[in-house]
């Protein structure tokens, strides 16, 4: 399993169409630079209960928009940076650039969760340390904090990257599996770790309406997440088919361009305000743990 989640990193590495030279933004290497220049910046996602379509949370998703150049997956902006040791200073910057937007979105709205991926190599004490500190410099709840592990990043949990995790859970935050269903980790491992959440997997969403293998697949994770009590999120739910079979299954948030795509700070505003031309969305006053 190890080899083969260090192939796929590697893979998704060589498979990028446009390697991301970092040495483009050398002349401000400073990373706070890159977000006031607004080369890179935060986008929301909401995430919606699946029943009665209330806004549950969101989920803080990497911009990025070079100048010549243009935008960036993120995928591939986030791997240059690791590459370039300096995720650390980067998801740090991150969340504390994101909760300058929103804190005050979550401060007013105390049933409203705000998610961020973290990458494994983030996974030690002195950054578990700076975040818990950062969150505390914000007066955000934990429990309104999600922390997002990919699964195949979950597999190879370090001793160092498990005690991170712990101090993280301890502080109140909750956990989820990132793109479940794509990283062969085990279901024992998996319930080892102190994760909250499960989202599964885009790539079986999309295959939903005419693929049988990607149904029994979504339908085995509402029985794994409903038996050992973990909240369900669906992410890139594009058609309302895709909802009336996830709703069948039962009940779990929805994730996707169907409901929203991801908003730039003032869209999430005046969506929750209802201003503009967006018609005011509620926020659940139900938060799962
Ligand atoms: P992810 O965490 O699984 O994020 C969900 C991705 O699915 C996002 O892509 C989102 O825009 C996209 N998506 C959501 N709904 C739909 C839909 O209905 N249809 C389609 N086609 N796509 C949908 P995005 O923003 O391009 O991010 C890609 C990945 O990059 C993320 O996957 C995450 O693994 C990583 N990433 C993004 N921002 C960060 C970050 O700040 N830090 C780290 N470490 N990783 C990040
Ligand atoms: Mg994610
Ligand atoms: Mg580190
Ligand atoms: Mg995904």
């Amino acid at each position: 399993a190890k080899a083969d989640s260090q192939l796929q990193q590697q893979s998704r590495i060589q498979n990028t169409k446009m390697p991301v030279d970092l040495t483009l933004l050398s002349h401000e290497n400073n990373i706070k630079q890159w977000f006031s220049n607004k080369y890179v910046y935060p986008v929301f996602q909401p995430q919606y209960d699946s029943d009665s379509e209330k806004i549950t949370g969101i989920e803080c998703l990497t911009r990025v928009n070079l100048p010549n150049i243009g935008a960036i997956s993120p995928f591939d902006f986030i791997a240059a940076v690791e590459q370039n040791n300096r995720i650390d200073e980067y998801t740090l910057y991150f969340i504390d650039n994101a909760l300058t937007s929103i804190h005050s979105l979550l401060l007013h709205n105390p049933h409203l969760s705000c998610s961020f991926n973290i990458s494994a190599q983030n996974l030690d004490k002195a950054f578990a340390d700076k975040l818990v500190n950062l969150f505390q410099n914000y007066t955000v709840l934990p429990k309104q904090i999600t922390l997002e592990i990919t699964e195949s990043n979950a597999i190879k949990m370090t001793s160092e990257a498990l005690y991170a995790i712990s101090r993280l859970k301890l502080y109140g935050v909750k956990l989820a599996i990132d793109d479940f269903g794509t990283g062969y980790s085990s279901i024992s491992q998996l319930v080892d770790l102190p994760f909250d959440e499960i989202k599964i997997d885009r790539s079986f969403v999309c295959q939903l309406a005419d693929n049988k293998k990607a149904q029994a697949i979504i339908s085995a994770t509402f029985n794994l997440a409903t038996s050992l009590h973990f909240n369900l999120i669906v992410e890139g739910v594009e058609t309302q088919e895709q909802l009336e079979f996830l709703r069948d299954k039962g009940n779990c948030i929805i994730q996707g361009y169907l409901l929203s795509k991801p908003l730039s700070t003032d869209d999430l505003q005046s969506l929750i305000l209802g201003k503009g031309k967006f018609k005011r969305a509620s926020v659940s006053k139900i938060i799962k743990f």
